[in-house]
């Protein structure tokens, strides 16, 4: 029965286990001398906030070369997936083909910080309707109501007030969630 009966938790990339948001603010008021922080964000995405003439730039940060290699790890990921790995089968699923360019970026990105996590268990995807697993850890609710398993809400200054969800706030959560 060697793992036969493990469940599969599958974990998105940005705002759950990388901090996409810090950056992307951090360029935004660069570059344009804003001070826009999360509290600002309170039910809106990013996307959604700037002007829409700004919008173009956010695109290009995500398209700059560099902009995954920046990203700091979601505090207590490493820890708390690696001890999940134990008991779950992890997967990382992104849906990377909203960025087709961050393909490498992204990969890199987990060979460094995740590197614990096999090439093997990393899908880069398009909606997640596709994944066979029986969790979902996601910020992004569109994902997660396309999602045929259990779609678990990873808070995020987007999706404060959207229900319908599990909801974990950090990593903590979610290993009180699954470990506990
Ligand atoms: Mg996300």
């Amino acid at each position: 029965m060697n793992g036969v009966s493990r469940k599969i938790i599958a974990v998105d990339m940005d705002e759950v286990i990388a901090d996409a948001l810090s950056e992307h603010l951090h360029r935004y008021n660069r570059d344009f001398g804003t001070k826009v922080t999360t509290k600002d964000l309170h039910g809106k995405w990013l996307w959604d906030y700037v002007p829409a003439d700004h919008q173009n730039a956010l695109m290009q940060y995500m398209l700059s070369e560099d902009f995954f290699s920046c990203l700091e790890v979601m505090p207590h990921a490493q820890r708390v997936l690696a001890k999940l790995q134990t008991r779950y089968d992890i997967f990382i699923a992104s849906a990377a083909m909203e960025v087709p360019s961050s393909f490498n970026a992204k990969y890199r990105w987990l060979a460094e910080h995740f590197s614990f996590i096999p090439s093997s268990r990393v899908v880069f995807c398009g909606d997640k309707s596709i994944l066979q697993a029986d969790y979902l850890i996601d910020d992004n609710p569109r994902q997660l109501r396309l999602f045929r398993g259990e779609g678990i809400m990873f808070t995020s200054p987007a999706n404060v007030f959207v229900t319908g969800f599990k909801r974990v706030n950090d990593w903590l959560d979610v290993e009180k969630m699954f470990l506990e």
